[in-house]
Order: structure tokens, then sequence, then C-alpha cells
């Protein structure tokens, strides 16, 4: 029963995950790398490093569903705890994810607040409790 509700969840996050795997598969074919850890696929270097530089923020790496992209391996490491509270959440938004995503940050930065650090699914991310 566990794998049928592990299943569901990746075809719920699927829409992001694909355009995570799009983008990683451009890292492979410009030198990046790419590595399976639990459910999720970790991509970096070549084109992804390229995608995440040019990203507001520079996040040193990026959950897209059950993708990980990350500007190194090293960064990956380092942001493995944070990223994999992405995945969880896409886990569970699945292809609402990404809007309820932006809806917050827009309400943020209407409100004057950080659109990014002051966003729900960050502070979880972060572990922030109040
Ligand atoms: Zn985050």
């Amino acid at each position: 029963m566990r794998i049928v509700l592990t299943l569901l969840t990746i075809v719920w996050a699927s829409p992001w995950s694909l355009l995570g795997i799009i983008v990683g598969l451009l890292g492979l074919l410009s030198g990046g790398r790419a590595r399976r850890v639990g459910m999720a696929l970790e991509f970096h270097g070549g084109a992804v490093t390229w995608f995440l530089r040019h990203c507001p923020n520079n996040p040193m790496a990026m959950t897209m569903g059950h993708t990980i992209l990350g500007l190194t391996d090293a960064a990956l490491d380092i942001t493995r705890d944070h990223e994999w509270v992405h995945v969880r959440q896409y886990a569970r938004w699945g292809p609402f994810f990404i809007p309820a995503y932006l809806y917050f940050s827009t309400v943020l930065w209407f409100q004057g607040k950080d659109p990014y650090r002051d966003n729900p699914f960050e502070r979880e991310a972060y572990g922030d409790t109040d």
C-alpha cells in the first residue's frame, strides 16, 4: 500500500518533475551530472548551473517536483535537507505547488514582506516555527 501512495505522489508532482528533468537533461548534454537520491533525481553542472545563476535570488539549489537542481555537487549536499522539505511539499500540492507558492509570494510582496523568506513554504523548509 505504501508503494501505491509513493507512486501516486510521484505522478501527482510529475508536471513539475518533468520540467526539472528537461533542465537536468540539458545539463547532462552540457557536461553536467545526475544521480538518484531516494525518490528524487539530482542534477548539477552544465546548463543546470547556468539556469540557476539566471534565477531570481541566485539559489544554490531548486526543487521541481521530485527533481533537485544544484549549482554543484557540494551545493546539493549542503541544501539537501531544505530541498527535501520542498519535495514533500510538491508531493502534497502536486500541480498546485508553484501557483500556491507564487500566490503567497505576491501577497507577501504587496504587504511589504520578503516574498521568499516569509513564504510559508520556505518558512517550513527553513524550520521556522512561530
Ligand atoms: Zn526553499
